[in-house]
């Protein structure tokens, strides 16, 4: 059975271009809840250690320093089948290629800066929402 929750986040791209709050609301009226939310500046250590698994892509070093390139909005969403749909409505990596409608249809310009994050399994949204956030920061 597929999982209740996954992790995203809103990249500095999107926060800086002013689209927190859009996104939020687009998140919200999907039927998502929000378990747990912060507004951080993520470390060159923390963000190398989120995205270890692409250490050997050659788009690596680009993404970290992407993606510390100003502050970020994590939270952790609960829905029935949480990783699949949210997949759904965040739209295809490159945003040339995500459905109208979709965050990243809307709000990202690039394939690197591309507006939102999304789990990709059940298992990762588990290690992803407690690589960012205590029990006592979460519901
Ligand atoms: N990325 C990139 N160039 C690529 C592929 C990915 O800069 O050719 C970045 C992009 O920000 C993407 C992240 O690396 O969101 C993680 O890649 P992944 O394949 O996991 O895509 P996602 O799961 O975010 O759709
Ligand atoms: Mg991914």
């Amino acid at each position: 059975m597929s999982g209740n929750i996954t992790f995203t986040m809103i990249k500095p791209d999107a926060v800086g271009n002013g689209y927190t709050g859009k996104i939020l609301d687009l998140i919200i009226s999907n039927g998502f809840k929000i378990r747990g939310m912060k507004f951080i500046h993520l470390s060159e250590a923390k963000a190398g250690e989120f995205y270890a698994v692409h250490s050997e892509r050659p788009f690596y070093k680009d993404l970290v320093s992407f993606m510390t390139s100003g502050p970020i909005v994590a939270a952790i969403l609960e829905k029935d089948n949480a990783v699949a749909d949210f997949r759904t409505l965040i739209g295809a990596t490159n945003p040339a290629e995500a459905a109208p409608g979709t965050i990243r249809n809307l709000y990202a310009k690039s394939i690197d800066a591309n507006a939102v994050h999304g789990s990709d399994s059940d298992e990762n949204a588990a290690i992803e929402a407690s690589f960012f956030f205590s029990a006592f920061e979460r519901f």
